[in-house]
């Protein structure tokens, strides 16, 4: 291993204020580095690859809490589903309905965040305010007793203008006090804003984030 990953493991999780939680973002890392970071004790770590994810949790310890982040094709959700902690990436009423379904089948309820697309550029994945407001005014997640809610998460443009991501995370956040507003004033659970990655999670924190999602600046380049 060529990258003192404890080192970066602790200048980013020792800034972080209270409430914000670090998910560590291991995609392309071996389980070398993942195991490095679980010794400084990290415990939350994040994949978007279905494939990847089954070799790491079948080899890593058990108390490792997985979050999915990538795009997720509905065919893949049964194989993650007995064991994924949060699924962060629903960006479709079909995706829900099958992560609700499959969760059934295992007996679980499975928190889920709803993915925003608030960058400029032009990726096909996440939800526009609007179609998110489309979904949660059907109503139909309220009859799924085996999803759970749990908030919102987004993505920033890719760009060095430091103004421009505050922007669109300041939009995400604003957006946030709406749904929480209007669908789940009630509900305690419904409370995580995840964004910031390596080069702008400190403006995401900023913008009230409370989960942010690093994985380069931890444990370096990945090599695809
Ligand atoms: C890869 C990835 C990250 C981590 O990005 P880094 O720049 O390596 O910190 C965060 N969120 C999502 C959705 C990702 O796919």
């Amino acid at each position: 291993m060529d990258y003192d990953v404890s080192k970066n493991f602790h200048d980013v999780v020792d800034g972080l204020p209270d409430g914000v939680r670090l998910v560590a973002i291991s995609k392309y890392h071996t389980n070398e580095y993942i195991e490095a970071a679980y010794s400084e004790g990290q415990r939350l770590f994040g994949e978007s690859h279905e494939q990847e994810l089954k070799a790491k949790h079948s080899t890593l310890p058990d108390d490792i809490e997985w979050h999915f982040i990538g795009h997720l094709q509905t065919n893949k959700v049964k194989y993650i589903v007995p064991y994924i902690s949060m699924i962060e990436s629903v960006d479709s009423i079909r995706l829900l309905r099958e992560i609700n379904r499959q969760a059934a089948r295992y007996d679980r309820v499975i928190d889920v965040l709803l993915e925003l697309h608030i960058a400029k550029e032009d990726t096909k994945y996440g939800l526009t305010f609007d179609e998110c407001r489309n979904i949660l005014d059907s109503g139909e997640w309220r009859t799924m007793d085996n999803v759970r809610i749990c908030g919102l998460m987004a993505m920033a443009s890719f760009v060095d203008d430091v103004s421009q991501i505050r922007k669109e995370f300041c939009m995400a956040a604003d957006f946030f006090d709406e749904v929480k507003q209007k669908y789940f004033a009630n509900d305690d659970y419904f409370r995580e804003r995840s964004w910031g990655m390596s080069h702008d999670y400190r403006i995401a924190i900023a913008c009230r984030s409370t989960m942010i999602r690093v994985g380069t600046k931890i444990f370096g380049p990945r090599v695809y």
